[in-house]
């Protein structure tokens, strides 16, 4: 009976690898090779990152380090639920994505070890890593109001609670509730305002919708170029990718809007992260952390952050130019464990609101 019932696993489990092997097919690939296999070790990096500037990265770790970058790349979720089913035998290392809540999901999925690194906790601050060592945030992200510049003057912006003002009536696009950009900006407000309030926003902030939301950040800010609506809540990096497109209706676009940084004169404008975590059952957990450490050193934080126009998570990185040209702004310090954690109560709360 034992025997029957183990064997039905195994068959399940080899046709569940066998599905996984077509699915993932070529997606592994190893992003650098060191010179002989024996001169050091290997790192196996599951990413929902993608920028082609990274790729520079994990082979300046391997020049650096003699240990080769193996590089998988999807969704985050369908990463977490790869790292789940493959168990123990999972020869994942380290998990990558971007957003604090998804960060907070895997956590909850229970994947993250606990690391300890006196480099890592010198470098980045407090607030955009994890208390224990289960992740790390790697490059900032701000979540700003866009503006038409020939239409809205931005002294009438101020912060993202006033979003809700009837002035905003029509004009204001953002994307919908099941994206988790949305989810970790509400969540940071339902910390800062608490419940009640946080639903009376949503409210207002529906109420104000130019149209029901649709698609990703850069169309919320080409229908206010179209003139669909006045305001777009969207991360910066997507109006740089325009603005530094070579396609010059991307770059026409990018140029008729303004970026403003909300609540300058309170808590200061919402910030998420990308980040990454060494995995429980991972093989090369030691690689692992000398991985994320370089990551974190002030030459690989430039290259990292520019490569998605991002901020630096430490000091003394530079920063993407035409970012930099946006100014520099105050940001909220709210701890990104903060909006994970408020992550299932800030989508009730959206849902209440009709915020579809
Ligand atoms: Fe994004």
């Amino acid at each position: 009976m034992q025997k029957l019932t183990r064997r039905v696993f195994l068959a399940g489990g080899a046709a569940a690898a066998a599905v996984v092997a077509s699915q993932w097919g070529r997606s592994g690939r190893a992003i650098a090779q060191t010179r002989t296999a024996q001169a050091g070790g290997v790192v196996n990096l599951y990413s929902s990152r993608h920028y082609d500037t990274d790729d520079a990265l994990y082979q300046g770790f391997a020049e650096a380090t003699g240990i080769r970058v193996n590089l998988v790349e999807a969704e985050a979720d369908q990463l977490i639920e790869r790292i789940k089913s493959e168990g123990n035998n999972s020869p994942a290392d380290i998990l990558m994505t971007v957003d604090a809540g998804r960060l907070w999901r895997a956590e909850q999925e229970d994947i993250f070890q606990p690391i300890s690194s006196a480099t890592l906790d010198a470098a980045i601050p407090e607030n955009l890593r994890h208390p224990n060592g289960l992740w790390y945030g790697l490059t900032q992200r701000a979540r700003v109001i866009m503006y038409h510049k020939d239409r809205v003057n931005p002294a009438d912006l101020s912060t993202y609670e006033d979003l809700v003002d009837p002035k905003w009536r029509g004009k204001i696009l953002t994307r919908s509730s099941s994206n988790i950009y949305s989810q970790s900006l509400t969540g940071a407000l339902l910390h800062h305002l608490g419940a009640e309030a946080t639903e009376e926003w949503a409210r207002g902030l529906v109420a104000n919708f130019a149209r029901q939301p649709e698609g990703g950040d850069t169309p919320q800010i080409q229908a206010v170029a179209a003139g669909v609506g006045d305001l777009a809540i969207s991360n910066t990096y997507y109006l740089l990718r325009l603005l530094n497109s070579e396609n010059p209706e991307e770059r026409a676009v990018a140029s008729q809007i303004g970026i403003f940084f909300p609540n300058q004169r309170d808590r200061g404008t919402h910030v998420n992260i990308s980040g990454a975590g060494v995995l429980k059952t991972a093989p090369n957990a030691e690689a692992g952390v000398q991985f994320l450490e370089y990551l974190a050193s002030p030459a690989a934080q430039s290259i990292f952050a520019a490569g998605n126009y991002e901020y630096p998570v430490i000091e003394g990185a530079t920063i993407d130019p035409s970012l930099a040209a946006f100014g520099t702004f105050t940001a909220d310090s709210l701890s990104a464990q903060i909006f994970g954690r408020n992550n299932a109560e800030a989508l009730q709360i959206m849902d209440r609101a009709g915020w579809r």
